[in-house]
């Protein structure tokens, strides 16, 4: 079950930008889409969200086809580069707003809410920044609190589009095993789009390796070093088996 991605193909006029692509996420997983800048990544993400439709195929979400579905029906948690938080509400209302926003009757009580905003900003290890603003947070703290707030609803799904990639290497490290942390542990499938061979190795499960708007290759990082499928895959990892000789992340 989890999600399945059938046959996604996507042109923009004659750019074929997503050529058949077949996909799937178990219950759990984490997956990184993995490619150079222009492979597809954003766009498969961007359709697996709702934000953008395929041209042709069909994606399955627990078996629901979900191929016309739209982004806010599909309950899925999102989490991008540029964290849009809402400034002039604290780090704990920010992560509350979506339990807030649901229609009564779906909506938790005051003081359920509470506890899952408690309960999640520990576990992000913000608990003790729940009453700051956005503007006194560092750009790390505040993509903590995007990943906390994308939780809250209990998304089927976490999606998330290059997160780490505006703060600085030392920040992104710790930010790394706390998404892995937070992700094996609220039992979340997740799907991150990265062009950075390392934090794919670090964090997922399984890696989708893409090239012009292909998956070349899809297996756990071990396997894509040990047999690369192709010329590209192999060139694109080079250097990663020493990464995975130093016995980092694998
Ligand atoms: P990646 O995330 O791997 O960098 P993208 O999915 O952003 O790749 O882009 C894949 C290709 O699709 C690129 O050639 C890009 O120029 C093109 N593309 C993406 N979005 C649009 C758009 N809205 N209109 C036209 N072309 C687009």
């Amino acid at each position: 079950m989890g999600l399945e991605i059938e046959n996604v193909s996507k042109s923009y006029g004659s750019n074929l930008v997503l050529d058949a692509v077949n996909l799937d996420v178990a219950p759990g997983e984490f997956v990184a889409l993995l490619g150079p800048s222009g492979s597809g990544k954003t766009t498969l993400l961007r359709i697996i969200a709702g934000l953008q439709f395929a041209d042709s195929g069909r994606l399955l979400m627990e078996g629901e086809d979900i191929t016309g579905l739209e982004a806010r029906l599909r309950r899925f948690g999102m989490v991008f580069q540029s964290y849009a938080l809402f400034e002039h509400m604290s780090v704990a209302d920010n992560t509350a707003f979506g339990l807030k926003m649901r229609p009564r009757g779906r909506r938790p009580s005051r003081s359920e809410i509470g506890e899952r905003v408690k309960t999640l900003l520990d576990m992000a290890e913000i608990g003790h920044l729940a009453d700051r603003y956005p503007s006194q947070l560092s750009g790390g703290q505040r993509q903590r609190v995007a990943l906390a707030r994308a939780l809250a609803i209990e998304p089927r799904l976490l999606l998330l589009d290059e997160p780490f990639s505006a703060l600085d290497t030392k920040i992104r490290k710790g930010l790394r095993t706390a998404l892995r942390d937070l992700q094996k542990r609220v039992g979340i499938s997740a799907i991150l789009v990265t062009h950075d061979q390392e934090e794919a190795f670090e964090i997922a499960d399984r890696i989708a390796v893409m090239s012009e708007g292909r998956i070349e290759q899809f297996g756990t990082a071990e396997e894509l070093v040990r047999s690369p499928a192709s010329p590209f895959v192999s060139e694109f990892l080079e250097g990663m088996a020493n990464y995975e000789n130093q016995g980092a992340g694998i």
